[in-house]
């Protein structure tokens, strides 16, 4: 091992703190963290110069590839004019462009306005924090609660991870959060007392943290029409489905519905700054008007930040200049397909599921009875992987398989090897 790598990794064990990381195994003296180091395309490098494919594109953010010669130019064009303005008080040339872009996917008068904030997370809390002050401002303060599904996953900070399904991550915190109700269907949610609901948060299409579990084609449809005769919000968290993942530029075009708010962060920028927006129609933003006390107060110190901006301007004129949903076609058929052959060929594979340039590899036991829980068999399947080149991770059995849009149909043979080792 190089001297410098090794360094890296033990300032890493003596100091540093990993998201969703038990740290008693992360730093065992026997646990050899990759160092990243470098990346091109689909593909990463660790320190020691070993090259991994980008599975799950660098959880769910990497659209066009890393290190991409357009969106390095325009981070350093930017950085070169300015790295970072507040945007409390002033505007900044690239966030006025990329909300006008980012509207203009949408029918005129839908979402018309654009909030940005920093992460994932953040795009949801913003959607919660308006929807609640807008029934406030509109003679509605009763509708305070959420709806969210069951399994869902929507961020960690307390407001978005009052609406997480995941009761491992979530059940501790539950009583310091909002109130939420959590349905399964939408017979469920319409069992519900609708009067005092605020709004209803889905992720559209597919629920990617539940082992990606595409919804039934047309419920997304169906929800809209219920939140409009309820009266209630509807909230699309696209932060997964976002930026091509499944085949159009958002989800919620598949079946032609616009939402009141619509979350954005992971591929917004193409994988390269953490960068969110939250969208929503002028009928909410109206409700904010009026008088300085209706004002939405809320913001972060890099709220817009000019190079974020900058580098999801680039990342957007690249899905039209590498002509990036048209090729993204033929790729997705050719991973339905290959999903097919991985279900025929391997016997613990026990069911494949996808969306657009999304799937989920579910792994069993022979008999179909899912592996005991201790053997943690999705997080052997992955450390392994590496030997093969491939970086991905779990959820709980079911390997994640979201490749870069960029990536090439031939690259998927990198999961059959690793798969045949099993
Ligand atoms: N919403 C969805 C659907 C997600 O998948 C995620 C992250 O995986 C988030 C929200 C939270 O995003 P972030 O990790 O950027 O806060």
């Amino acid at each position: 091992m190089r001297e410098d790598t090794r360094q890296w990794m033990e300032a890493d064990k003596r100091h540093c703190w990993h998201p969703f990381t038990p740290q008693e195994a992360w730093t065992a003296p026997d646990h050899q963290p990759l160092v990243m180091a470098r990346g091109e395309g689909a593909w990463l490098w660790d320190s020691e110069g070993r090259k991994y494919f980008d599975g799950n594109s660098s959880i769910w953010t990497n659209i066009h590839g890393h290190n991409h010669p357009v969106l390095n130019e325009a981070l350093r064009k930017q950085s070169e004019e300015v790295a970072h303005t507040s945007y409390l008080g002033f505007a900044n040339p690239r966030a006025s462009e990329l909300a006008e872009k980012l509207v203009s996917f949408f029918p005129p008068s839908t979402l018309e306005r654009v909030f940005f904030s920093d992460n994932g997370s953040t795009a949801v809390e913003v959607a919660m924090k308006m929807s609640l002050q807008f029934w406030m401002q509109s003679g509605e303060p009763k509708r305070s609660r959420f709806v969210a599904f069951a399994n869902a996953y929507h961020g960690d900070t307390m407001g978005a991870a009052s609406l997480g399904g995941v009761s491992r991550f979530f059940e501790r915190f539950r009583k310091f959060g909002v109130e939420v109700d959590f349905v399964a269907s939408l017979d469920e949610l319409a069992q519900l007392d609708s009067e005092g609901i605020a709004a209803v948060i889905i992720e559209p299409l597919i629920q990617g943290v539940n082992e990606m579990r595409p919804w039934p084609q047309g419920m997304l449809g169906s929800l809209r029409e219920f939140c409009d005769g309820a009266g209630m919000h509807l909230i699309l968290d696209e932060v997964m489905t976002g930026f091509g993942r499944t085949g159009t530029m958002f989800a919620c075009e598949q079946e032609e519905v616009v939402p009141d708010f619509l979350c954005l962060a992971k591929g917004l920028t193409g994988g390269y700054m953490p960068l969110a927006a939250t969208l929503t129609t002028g009928q909410v933003y109206e409700a904010f008007l009026g008088s300085e006390e209706n004002a939405f107060y809320y913001g972060h110190s890099y709220t817009a930040n000019p190079l974020g901006c900058a580098v999801a301007l680039a990342s957007l004129g690249l899905f039209e200049s590498e002509n990036t949903l048209e090729l993204l076609k033929p790729k997705i058929v050719a991973m339905s397909e290959f999903l097919r052959e991985l279900k025929n060929e391997q016997t613990l594979v026990h069911e494949v599921r996808q969306c657009g340039f999304i799937a989920g590899i579910e792994l069993r036991q022979q008999d179909g009875e899912p592996f005991p829980a201790g053997q943690k068999m999705g997080e052997r399947f992955c450390m392994a992987a590496r030997e093969h080149g491939l970086l991905t991770r779990p959820i709980r059995d079911t390997i994640v398989m979201m490749p870069p849009l960029c990536s090439e149909i031939g690259d998927l043979e990198i999961w059959r090897r690793a798969l045949k080792a099993l």
